[in-house]
């Protein structure tokens, strides 16, 4: 006889029905992937990170290339980045749905590029082996290469993901994410910002009403968020940071140091001696999380010296980095009008938290202990994997849908070279709205239609996102033609434009 299985409703259905969903913190330095356990065992219900073969949570976002293709990933492709760098791409995120003109205006661009970057489309493209990559194609890699790891754990194929994205991302820069995983075969469930991510693996997202700051130092990057929860929903009241600012810079301070006290220039190192120079000083600098003193060395042809650094002089030397990210902490709350007394939770993100004067200096300006329970590396892609079980409809509180805001207002250029705004900036997404406009010459035919995003009132100060024209307007007197452009922004917080003769 079969046997029925039979749930109550509004109770859990039984294990095999679950759907096997992942969250991915795609990250500039480092990419993770997590899930909600379903086994029906006491896991159930608890995010978790998923680990490589070799037990690694973290994926280095690295790829490199030879002329047949992909040819390492991760940890693999990072071991052979200094002997081939050419063919080896990282911190390819700062690319994402980027031309070369924005890179340099935003000096976003301060990466080692591989090679002679060329543009198509306003899309970068790095030369490889392999031929032209671009960073959605170089991503992709990184997404397939967690699914694979993701649907090995789980036993089977994933049905769908979540992926963050940094708050500040703009429409061009979270469709580069979702073009990565459409090629990757990944069915999108949402993205969603990494701040918000990391709330939501607090439970904040559960939370009464309150003011939250996501404070993210990672390997090059420091971001700093203030979200607003109301009612569920986290709007991003603003974002500040530093591009070029990260752990990568404390390695680069420890180096400075143990060079003069062995009183040698980089220079006077082979290109191996500094890069072992460079490996040393950043486990030191993990050491001195825990200790107070570490031993290093240089042993080079030209200099052979052994010493000691305390966490006393490592806190001298990144001293006025730290400073720099409090200080775009408060530009950060009088962007928002807030004062550092208002934030009822601080959240801390990103390996580099952990140094133990980043902690401090938090705590100071914030009059309060910041949140640490959660792995700083892994807190984004755990909150992902929550979205991710709920949105596929595993969780009981399915029908909690987390919304976010857009977070820079979309508009198109009228006369004169101004932006009229058609979804303000903090609007909830999804949504949805239309504006008509009308011709301005008699008889005219076509409309040239310019999408825009940007808080500024000219077209030239904000970000061109696309041109488009609409043809075949029936001639009429200037004024008499009615065309109504939609503005749809979904889930994701991708824009979809369309514009018809009404
Ligand atoms: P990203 O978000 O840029 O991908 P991560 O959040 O993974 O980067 O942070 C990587 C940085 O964290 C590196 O600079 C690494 O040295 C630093 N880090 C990791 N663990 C520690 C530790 N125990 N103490 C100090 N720094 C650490
Ligand atoms: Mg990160």
């Amino acid at each position: 006889m079969a046997l029925l299985q039979i749930s109550e409703p509004g109770q859990s259905p039984l294990p095999h029905q679950f759907k096997r969903a992942i969250g991915i913190d795609l990250g500039t330095t480092n990419s993770l992937v997590a899930a909600v356990a379903n086994n029906g065992t006491a896991e159930s219900g608890v995010a978790n990170v998923i680990n490589d073969a070799e037990g690694r949570a973290i994926l280095p976002s690295v790829v490199n290339y030879n002329a047949s293709g992909v040819q390492y990933i991760g940890y693999d492709a990072q071991a052979v980045a200094a002997d081939d760098p050419y063919n080896t791409l990282a911190s390819f995120k700062r690319l994402m749905g980027r031309g070369l003109n924005d890179v340099s205006e935003t000096s976003q661009f301060q990466i080692a590029i591989p090679s002679d970057a060329t543009e198509k489309n306003d899309v970068i493209r790095l030369a490889t082996a392999a031929g032209e990559i671009t960073a959605t194609q170089a991503s992709a890699e990184i997404l397939k290469s967690l699914t694979a790891r993701a649907a090995d754990a789980l036993g089977g194929d994933i049905e769908g993901a979540v992926i963050t994205v940094p708050a500040y991302f703009d429409d061009a820069q979270r469709q580069a994410t979702k073009d990565a995983a459409t090629l990757a075969g990944l069915n999108v469930l949402r993205l969603i910002n990494e701040p918000t991510a990391a709330a939501v693996a607090y439970g904040l997202d559960k939370a009464d009403d309150r003011y939250i700051v996501v404070y993210d130092l990672g390997g090059g990057t420091f971001d700093v968020s203030i979200l607003q929860l109301s009612e569920g929903v986290f709007e991003v009241l603003s974002t500040g940071g530093d591009s070029a600012l990260g752990g990568d810079d404390f390695d680069l301070a420890i180096a400075q140091w143990v060079l003069s006290q062995a009183q040698v220039t980089a220079e006077q190192l082979s290109a191996q001696e500094y890069r072992l120079l460079l490996m040393d000083v950043r486990s030191a600098k993990q050491s001195l999380t825990d200790k107070y003193s570490v031993g290093l060395s240089l042993q080079s042809s030209v200099v052979s010296w052994v010493g000691e650094l305390s966490r006393d002089v490592f806190n001298e030397l990144i001293n006025a980095l730290v400073a720099t990210t409090i200080a775009a902490c408060k530009a950060s709350l009088d962007d928002a009008d807030l004062t550092a007394g208002e934030i009822a939770d601080v959240v801390l993100v990103g390996g580099s938290t952990r140094v133990p004067l980043v902690r401090e200096q938090v705590t100071t300006l914030f009059q309060q202990a910041p949140k640490t329970d959660v792995d700083p590396d892994q807190v984004v892609a755990l909150g992902a994997a929550i979205q991710a079980d709920s949105l596929i409809g595993n969780s009981r509180d399915s029908d909690l849908l987390l919304l976010d805001v857009i977070p820079l207002s979309l508009g198109i250029e009228t006369m004169g070279g101004l932006v009229e705004k058609i979804i303000h900036r903090n609007t909830s997404i999804p949504s949805s709205r239309a504006q008509e406009f009308t011709t301005y010459k008699d008889g005219q035919t076509a409309l040239a239609v310019h999408v825009v995003q940007g808080e500024r009132d000219l077209v030239s100060d904000c970000r061109s996102l696309a041109r488009f024209e609409l043809r075949g307007i029936p001639p009429m007197v200037a004024g008499a033609a009615r065309i109504e452009v939609v503005f749809n922004v979904d889930a994701d917080g991708i824009l979809d434009v369309s514009a018809k003769e009404t």
